[in-house]
């Protein structure tokens, strides 16, 4: 499809964005979906982030994700916000008015991940023990929806202060949140009885494809499952090792791809092509196996 007067825009902003898989999964879902869109991606440094998105309306983009390390600074820049995005602290996506451009910031991290476990049967309620690896943005995503959905969570990370951080935001946004912090040194005495571990460190992405940031000696909780919030590559070490030990391992690709689908929808209003959408990034990230 030809790029032209009609032609409607949206992208990523974020530094850097030159390996995001997004581009190529929206713009095979805009071809198939036969929509004159065009999503592109749009390095923006941190000094650089207010003018960038002020100036989104006047340049007629429709919407943007926003990845690392934005997520959290582009948040006063916005004139609106959805309930997600006050529950988990963070903007991945923004919806553009065309008319009166108002910029919605929206979190389709936390809808991607639970759209993604649901995917895979991994059911999670009030009788599931979670064990988070990490305390960055997609920790925040994914406790919120864990904590939304009654888990017992536990935030591990190797800063404590930082899972302590996001245990307080959670607790400032409900009122008994069902949430702990731990540091990586107290994981041995925090398995017990854990049903689901979610990795959100990038321990184990590609280039460091032999890191795992489970630690060694320490032995998998028997009958739970692993959740990889990496896709690149698309089987880790955490993941190989988890298998070995007997559980069952799931890829972060799914959670990339509803991510994504739920930005369609909100940009588009039309149904996302979510298959066409899962195929081209595990095609893009076949072709850049290494
Ligand atoms: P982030 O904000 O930088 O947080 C990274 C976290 O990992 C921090 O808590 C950090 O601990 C911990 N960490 C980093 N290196 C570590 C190491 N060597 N050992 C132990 N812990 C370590 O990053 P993010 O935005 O949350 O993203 C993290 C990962 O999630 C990315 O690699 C990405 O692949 C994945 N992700 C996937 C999706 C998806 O759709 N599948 C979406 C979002 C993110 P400290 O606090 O101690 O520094």
């Amino acid at each position: 499809m030809s790029i032209d007067g009609q032609t409607q825009l949206v992208g990523v902003i974020g530094w850097p964005v030159a390996h995001s898989l997004s581009p190529a999964m929206h713009n095979a879902a805009f071809t198939y979906a036969g929509l004159n869109w065009r999503y592109v991606p749009l390095p923006v440094r941190s000094g650089d982030l207010a003018t960038a998105i002020k100036g989104l309306p006047a340049l007629g983009f429709r919407g943007v994700n926003i990845t690392v390390p934005h997520k959290v600074d582009v948040i006063p820049l916005l004139d609106s916000l959805t309930e997600a995005v006050s529950i988990v602290g963070a903007v991945n996506t923004i919806r553009i008015d065309r008319n009166t451009g108002h910029l919605e910031g929206l979190n389709t991290d936390m809808t991607g991940f639970l759209a993604d476990i649901a995917a895979n049967n991994i059911r999670v309620n009030k009788v599931s023990r979670v064990l988070i690896l990490g305390a960055g943005g997609a920790s925040r995503a994914v406790a919120a929806g864990l904590v939304r959905s009654g888990a017992h969570v536990i935030i591990c990370n190797r800063t404590l202060s930082k899972a302590q951080a996001i245990v307080k935001f959670m607790q400032s946004s409900w009122a008994h949140p069902n949430i702990e912090a731990a540091s990586l040194d107290d994981l041995p005495h925090v398995t017990r009885g854990v049903t689901l571990i979610v990795n959100t460190t990038p321990v184990g992405m590609w280039p460091d494809v032999d890191s795992t940031p489970w630690p060694e000696g320490v032995p998998f909780p028997s009958g739970a499952v692993l959740y990889e919030t990496v896709y690149r590559p698309p089987k880790t070490r955490l993941m190989r090792d988890a298998e070995k030990a007997g559980l069952r391992a799931v890829g972060g690709i799914g959670m990339l791809v509803y991510q994504g689908a739920a930005a369609f929808e909100v940009w588009t209003g039309r149904k996302a092509p979510v298959d066409v959408m899962k195929m081209i990034c595990e095609q893009e990230l076949k072709e850049n196996e290494n």
